[in-house]
This record gives C-alpha cells, structure tokens and sequence, in this order.
C-alpha cells in the first residue's frame, strides 16, 4: 500500500542532536523510514561513524554531523556546513540530553549548570543556527525532547527537572514568535525507556518493579515507539499542531 503522503519525508533533512545511541537514534531511524535523509549528531566521532554505517545498511542517507551541542559557535559552524554541503535542514529534533542525580541538599552548582546547559540552553543554541534559515524559507519543523519530567518530579533530579521544565516552555515560546513565519515548534516527552541514561534505573530491581507497577501500561518504553510521533511532528500531518507537548508514556501522567 502506498505511504500516506501526509507522512511523507521524502526530500527533507533532519538533523537530530545526540542521534549516536538512544532515543535519538531511534527518532533518526523513524524519520528516515519515513523518507528523510539524517544528520547524525553527537561528541564522540566513532561512534557517530558506526551509528553512520548501521543507518546507511539499512537504506537511510546519512551524514556524520559532531558537535558539542552546549558551544553555540561550533553548533552555528556545523550548521553552516550541513547545509552547504548536505541540504537544508527541514527538521530539527534537539535529543541531546544527560542525567547526573543528587540529592538537592548536595548538588553541585557544576552538576547544576551541566544538566542546564545540555538538556535546555543546547536547544536555544542549536535552534538559534537553524532557525533563521527555516524563517528565510518559510518553513521548519522543530522538536524539542522533553520528559515526564516538564511537569513532575522525583528526589535527586531537580537540575533535570528544571531543565525539562524549561524545554517546555521554550518549545511554547518557539511556536509563539515563529508560527508566523511557517514554523511548527512542538516537543515529544517520553516517559521511562531503557537507554544508557536510565542504565542505573533499568539495573535497580526496586525501582524497575515500581516502574512496571507505576506506570499504566506496566512496562518500560522501547525507544522505537517514538517513531510515530516524532514522523507526526516532522511531518506535514502537524502543520496546524504548534507549541504542543505529545506525552508518550504509557499512561504514567494520567495516573496517580
Ligand atoms: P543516552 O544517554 O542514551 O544518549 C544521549 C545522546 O546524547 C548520545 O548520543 C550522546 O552522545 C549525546 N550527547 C550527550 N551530551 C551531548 C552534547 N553535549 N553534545 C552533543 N551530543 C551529546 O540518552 P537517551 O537516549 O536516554 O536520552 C535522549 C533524550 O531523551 C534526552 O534529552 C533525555 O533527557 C530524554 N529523555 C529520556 C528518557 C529515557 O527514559 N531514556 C525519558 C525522557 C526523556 P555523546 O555522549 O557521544 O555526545
């Protein structure tokens, strides 16, 4: 049966921040699935590049874009030459993000600022090199990768949560001063999903039992179910949707 056309990425790039393992790879892998050729995103080079390969055996075109994203002027750099070099960047999906728990009492102010600066201030950066071009072609697709966390918290995370938090309110800020200008500007907040970030989770049988009881669906998340709402949000299916936050979590927010 044919793709619906509504879903279809086909001739669109997407650069996906922090894409080398994760949640941000099976987003990359979704969108490319769905026709749109991948920029790769992460620090650590080698990394990328096998990501790269795995993508590439599969039929996706990809292309290794590393940076830090919390340096604004390498994020502008890379950037400048994707576009130069691979096409304009239709989609931008701004992943990239870390954890580093401790009790609130304890926390350092570098722990502070590095939850801060790559899980919040790294989407203004990015979005502030890629947007002004999407402006300039009157189109753009911006997701944001909140948490569960925008709107709830836990002991030992209030750097993330804050940061989370504030993603939610950037992403409605975004939508705000650039819907006019043929922008959508959304967010996806998964709820729990086994990757690195949560391996200290996943390895705790206390807590992974209370996530099975706690969240409805009575399970983790497996990362390729964001696909789907990423393809909606990158896809013409959402250019009416602006400044929403798409919960996909099992329920886990519904319940008490
Ligand atoms: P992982 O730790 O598995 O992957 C993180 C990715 O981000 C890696 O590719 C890493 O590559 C990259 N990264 C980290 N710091 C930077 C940086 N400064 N610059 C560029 N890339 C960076 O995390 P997840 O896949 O679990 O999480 C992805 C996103 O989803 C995060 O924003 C997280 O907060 C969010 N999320 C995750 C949930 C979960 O249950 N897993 C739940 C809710 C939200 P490298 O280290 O090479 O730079």
């Amino acid at each position: 049966m044919a793709q619906n056309p509504l879903f279809d990425l086909n001739g669109r790039t997407a650069l996906v921040t922090g894409s080398s393992r994760g949640l941000g790879l099976a987003i990359a892998r979704g969108l490319a699935q769905a026709g749109a050729a991948i920029a790769l995103n992460g620090r650590d080079e080698e990394r990328l590049a096998a990501t790269a390969e795995v993508l590439r055996s599969e039929g996706a075109r990809v292309v290794p874009a590393p940076f830090d994203v919390t340096d604004g002027g390498a994020a502008a750099r890379a950037v400048e030459r994707l576009e130069a070099e691979f096409g304009p960047v239709d989609i931008l999906v701004n992943n990239a993000g870390i954890q580093q728990r401790s009790p609130l009492l304890e926390m350092s102010e570098a722990q502070w600022r590095a939850v801060i600066d790559t899980n919040l201030t790294s989407a203004f950066l990015v979005a502030r090199a890629v947007a002004p071009r999407m402006v300039a072609r009157r189109a753009g697709k911006i997701i944001n990768i909140c948490s569960v966390m925008s709107e709830v918290s836990r002991p030992t995370i209030a750097n993330y949560a804050a940061a989370k938090g504030g993603l939610k309110m950037l992403t409605r800020a975004m939508a705000v001063e650039w819907a006019r200008h043929g922008l959508q500007a959304n967010a996806i907040a998964p709820g729990y999903f086994m990757t690195e970030l949560n391996r200290p989770l996943v390895e705790n049988p206390e807590f992974n039992a209370w996530i099975c009881q706690r969240t409805p669906a009575g399970r983790w998340g497996e990362p390729h179910e964001l696909a789907g709402a990423a393809v909606f949000l990158a896809s013409r299916a959402s250019d009416f949707v602006n400044g929403q936050v798409l919960y996909v979590d099992g329920g886990i927010l519904a319940a008490l």
